[in-house]
């Protein structure tokens, strides 16, 4: 043994080997500690370009998502189709997994697979969805359940409720619960059970504003029976996805240790569905005006990534002739379901720049886990630790 009396010149490396070890945690602190991940659903390159264009300076102008200094193109084809529908692609984008279209976060054989929301849940993070479809729908449900089919909704309810997830906010008041004409819960519902175990319930803009936001808040905002209105035929009593945006961002980012906030611009793809340019057009600007809050936020709290993508693009729609005024624009459609093609992908923030190239739907959340420092994901579950609706 080496005394280290007889020996002091030993002691400053020792000290500062102590030192060094004692300090690595805090520099080895991942990047990233808070997430706004947003997706518009059925939002392709030539929706947002069309998006632009309706702008004042037509081609010229500036969407808030075209700031966002990383981009790349995302592969979203499904395991057992060259197209995706938005429970598969939101189960990549949500668990890392590639599976069958219907499935929400189980793989083609029924394995139950854990979402990034769910484990940063599980680590302390807090934790919020924004939809303007319910939150019942497909891309909202694969953050946060596991079941067989999206189709299942009512259990799909129940699961939701179980997350304990801090904000919820979009429609789906039916399948919840409410009475159709008062939107008050009725009693044996899923609302009233929200309520008992903590959750504060709005159900519609006035409600959603003027709430207090309080450090242990839960929030259940859900504002119309089904899906939300397009934004250009939206009622005055529910809120924009920037009002919900906001409201959310305010909730989940009271917490010191950061949170996964998950918004969709859901009715792009409705729009696009039915090859209404309008309406499309309408939803996007109102997702990226969205967008802008979350960048606004995150240029003012440091730690705050954001990514921007769609889980696959809708209508196969194309912009074909015009002006660069936007005064003149001819455009088509291919089809009325979703197409094959590459969708982008936005960030911006710690990290961003490993979200550039080209890559495959399933790595983008893996890249989210890494820089939150949530490295053992993707996850399958446990079969005794979950019960998957089937
Ligand atoms: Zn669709």
């Amino acid at each position: 043994m080496m005394n280290l009396q007889k020996r002091p010149w030993i002691q400053v490396p020792l000290i500062l080997a102590v030192f060094v070890l004692l300090t690595v945690p805090a520099w080895a602190e991942p990047p990233v500690k808070n997430v706004i991940m947003m997706i518009g659903d059925g939002m392709g390159i030539n929706h947002i370009t069309a998006a632009r264009i309706s702008l004042e300076d037509g081609a010229y102008s500036q969407l808030n998502i075209d700031t966002m200094p990383y981009t790349g193109f995302s592969i979203n084809f499904s395991n057992n189709d060259l197209v995706t529908d938005s429970a598969a692609a939101a189960t990549a984008l949500a668990t890392g997994f590639r599976t069958d279209n219907k499935r929400l976060a189980t793989l083609p054989d029924g394995t139950p697979v854990k979402s990034i929301m769910l484990m940063a849940k599980e680590r302390g993070f807090s934790t919020g969805i924004v939809a303007t479809v319910k939150i019942t729908d497909a891309t909202p449900a694969a953050f946060l359940v596991q079941a067989d089919s999206r189709s299942f909704e009512k259990t799909i309810a129940e699961d939701i409720l179980k997350t304990e997830t801090d904000v919820l906010l979009g429609g789906g008041l039916d399948v919840f619960g409410a009475n159709p004409f008062t939107k008050e819960p009725r009693t044996r519902s899923l609302i009233n059970q929200a309520i008992q175990e903590g959750y504060t319930y709005v159900f519609d803009r006035d409600g959603l504003m003027n709430l207090e936001v309080t450090p242990d808040l839960k929030l259940l905002g859900l504002f119309m029976g089904g899906d939300m209105s397009f934004e250009i035929t939206r009622f005055n009593i529910e809120p924009t996805i920037t009002e919900m945006t906001k409201r959310a961002l305010e909730v989940v980012g009271q917490n010191p240790q950061g949170f996964f906030l998950m918004v969709e611009g859901s009715k792009i793809d409705r729009a696009s569905h039915s090859n209404t340019p309008a309406e499309m057009i309408g939803d996007l600007l109102a997702f990226d005006q969205a967008v802008g809050v979350a960048l606004d936020y995150a240029k003012t709290h440091p730690g705050t990534l954001v990514v921007v993508t769609a889980d696959h693009e809708t209508g196969g729609f194309g912009i074909t002739s015009g002006d660069p005024s936007g005064d003149v624009v001819n455009y088509g459609w291919l089809s009325t379901g979703h197409t094959g093609a590459m969708v982008p992908v936005y960030a911006y923030g710690p990290g961003a720049e490993c979200f550039t190239g080209t890559m495959q739907i399933t790595e983008i959340p893996v890249k989210i886990g890494k820089l939150m420092g949530i490295t053992d994901f993707p996850a399958i579950i446990e079969v005794d630790e979950v019960e998957v609706t089937n």
